[in-house]
């Protein structure tokens, strides 16, 4: 069946601006880390992206070894948005990143010319995409010169196939380092894109968001349910149907201790008293901060998207509040 996308999408959602761009991204955007594999329910990707852009959600967000296996989840957005999102192509903001291992050999990871503008290419095969809104370098290097890997982020801009540029993981100090670069070189960089979330504020201690405050670069920030553990979700112990039972990949049961679940029940006793589920909470915490551009959440279904971008219904938090969220993190 066509789809059509919801005329009422950019009613509620609101936009924030990157940086000092030209570019507002919505509050929340999708990631397609988890759920858009082959082994994956594609119908139930499908829904996920159809809700997410109804809902004003406008940015996806991918990576070359996304799936499994590697490739996949752009091999499948790819078939989705020829089916589904082609006619939207100017809505979109649609990003990939190459840094982590793709392919076998020296030249299908980390941060060498060679490798970001063969797999960007790749990238482009897989989405059916003319090019990228957004291209990352998905983790520093430490052996490659930056000027290499900044330099191979500037030459995919100048061919036409990213608009914009961001770095991943990166710490304060290769991220300043990377925006002289850029500059230097007049390649527009746009977004850095750090794990952030209530359990890993390393962004905070490392003044990361205040380097791209300096710089004027946007944060798009990933993980910030700590991939289902700032939710209601394994309060009572782990559901079947959950990341740390069925994937085990990146979220082990063994991360989902007794004192990370003590925690996040007097976080969802909050929450509760604020009228909102622990994931809205977990989500107007982190976009307090208007240097946060955006958050980046995952979502297995639908009705985890519509639970997500409820919180907007409430983003403020009282002083009190937040100095009871620092007493339970302590
Ligand atoms: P989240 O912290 O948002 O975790 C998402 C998972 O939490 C979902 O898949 C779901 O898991 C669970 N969940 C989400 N909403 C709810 C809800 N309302 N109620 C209950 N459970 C919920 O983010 P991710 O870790 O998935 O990361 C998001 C995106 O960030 C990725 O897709 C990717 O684009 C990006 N990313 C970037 C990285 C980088 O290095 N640059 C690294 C990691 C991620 P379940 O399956 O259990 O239902």
């Amino acid at each position: 069946p066509l789809y059509t996308a919801s005329e009422k999408r950019y009613d509620t959602m609101q936009y924030r601006r990157c940086g000092q761009s030209g570019i507002r991204l919505p509050l929340l955007s999708l990631g397609l880390w988890h759920n858009f594999g082959d082994v994956n329910d594609l119908t139930k990707a499908r829904t996920i992206l159809r809700t997410a852009f109804d809902l004003g959600i406008c940015h996806f967000d991918l990576a070359n070894n996304y799936g499994p296996p590697y490739g996949a989840a752009e091999t499948n957005f790819g078939r989705i948005f020829k089916k589904d999102f082609a006619p939207y192509r100017d809505e979109l903001l649609i990003s990939s990143k190459a840094g982590w291992d793709m392919w076998p050999g020296p030249y299908g990871n980390f941060g060498s010319r060679k490798y970001l503008i063969a797999s960007c290419d790749q990238s482009l095969k897989r989405m059916g995409l003319d090019y990228v809104d957004i291209f990352y370098h998905h983790r520093p290097d430490p052996e490659t010169p930056l000027e290499e890997t900044m330099g191979a982020l500037d030459q995919l801009v100048r061919q036409g196939k990213a608009l914009y540029v961001g770095v991943s993981q990166y710490n304060a100090e290769d991220t300043a380092r990377a925006a002289a670069i850029l500059k230097e070189l007049g390649t527009p960089f746009l977004i850095h894109q750090p794990r952030y979330n209530m359990l890993d504020r390393w962004v905070e201690k490392d003044g990361l968001l205040d380097t791209l405050e300096t710089a004027g670069v946007g944060s798009i920030v990933f993980s910030p349910l700590g991939q289902g553990i700032l939710t209601d979700k394994y309060l009572k112990g782990i559901p079947e149907d959950s990341r740390a039972k069925k994937d085990g990949r990146y979220l082990q049961a063994g991360q989902i201790t007794d004192e990370v679940i003590a925690r996040v029940t007097k976080l969802n006793a909050m929450a509760q008293r604020r009228d909102q589920s622990l994931a809205q909470m977990a989500i107007a915490w982190l976009l307090k901060d208007k240097r946060v551009t955006s958050v980046l959440i995952g979502v297995s279904k639908a009705t985890q998207l519509r639970d997500n971008v409820a919180a907007l219904d409430n983003l403020d938090f009282t002083a009190a509040e937040l100095e009871e969220i620092e007493t339970v993190l302590k």
